[in-house]
């Protein structure tokens, strides 16, 4: 099949909870135009596909372009095993949404759907922090813990949908937390954003000391300042999160793990000690043979590799 230069253009979507990107990619000149939308979650999301629609037909029109070769769209939920329904997005209030069908009829542009963050793991294998890597673990350290696993090049999505799901991994605690998937102890209760402020709070509250504010940021600046409390928080969290990688780290033996979201923002002050950690815990031929690496591409991960995933679903990269 020949490809003209008009059908190698791509759309590439990314679905939030509160705002919907976008992106117009040239597949040898990348972006070409970038722009959101906002979310509308009102009566269970129903809107949401058609204002897809009217978005991208809005904006193909003011580029003069009737058609592009395909839409990637990564959602914030899971996606069925053909590739074709949302089984469930909880902050779009979603549940069975045929959407590659609806986007599809409604617009006769061929369309992939994708988790968002398997989306993000390929648009850094793409475009980011892991070019020219085919085999590794993306891990997003936000609000939650997400996660991407991407093996020869393509997402392990699972046979129920959940493949890459590490947030959910079972953590053995004293502590009763409760996750937001309805299980108690998992990875994201303790890795995540809240997860890691809720220990500060925790260890704070043990020894009746008080900070005006805990925030990740703030636990890493006293961490820095040699806060015996704050380093003692990070050295558990890192433990716990170091652990759960070597174990994934052991399984699939990938050479990269990319570490996006919030967290990642701290930098080395991160990433070398949890690099450490899961040293600690990794089968001795991986141990010092991988990199933990930050993820580059922030979030315009997701809408490279909604665009990617449909790319290589065609194999037209
Ligand atoms: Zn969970």
């Amino acid at each position: 099949m020949t490809v003209n230069n008009q059908m190698t253009k791509i759309i590439g979507v990314d679905i939030g909870g509160t705002s919907i990107k976008f992106a117009l990619i040239d597949t040898s000149r990348g972006i070409e135009r970038k722009w959101l939308i906002p979310t509308n979650i009102s009566e269970k999301g129903i809107y949401i596909s058609d204002e897809i629609c009217s978005s991208i037909c809005e904006t193909l029109g003011e580029k003069g372009l009737t058609k592009v070769a395909g839409i990637g769209i990564g959602v914030p939920g899971s996606i069925s095993s053909d590739g074709k329904t949302v089984v469930r997005a909880v902050n779009l209030d979603w549940k069975e949404v045929p959407l590659k069908n609806i986007i599809e009829n409604k617009l006769g542009i061929d369309v992939c759907l994708l988790n968002d963050a398997n989306a993000a793991a390929l648009g850094e294998m793409w475009k980011g922090a892991a070019q020219g890597k085919r085999n590794l673990l993306f891990v997003t350290l936000g609000t939650g813990v997400g996660g991407g696993i991407v093996l020869n090049g393509e997402v392990l999505n699972g046979c129920h949908s959940a493949g890459g799901e590490i947030g959910h991994i079972p953590v053995r605690s004293d502590e009763n937390r409760l996750c937001g998937c309805g299980g108690r102890n998992c990875l994201e209760t303790f890795a995540s954003a809240n997860g890691l402020s809720l220990s500060m709070r925790k260890k704070l509250e043990e020894v009746n000391e008080m900070w005006s504010e805990i925030t990740p940021p703030i636990i890493f600046e006293q961490a820095a300042k040699k806060d015996g409390l704050a380093l003692q928080v990070l050295d558990d969290f890192t433990e716990l999160l170091g652990q759960a990688l070597a174990g994934i780290m052991n399984t699939i033996d990938v050479e990269e793990i990319i570490v996006g979201g919030g967290l990642s923002e701290a930098g080395s002050d991160l990433l070398a000690p949890l690099t450490e950690k899961i040293d600690c815990y990794v089968f001795p031929q991986i141990k010092h043979q991988f990199s933990v690496k930050k993820a580059l591409l922030g979030n315009e991960a997701g809408i490279y590799g909604a665009a990617y995933a449909y790319l290589s679903m065609k194999q037209l990269n």
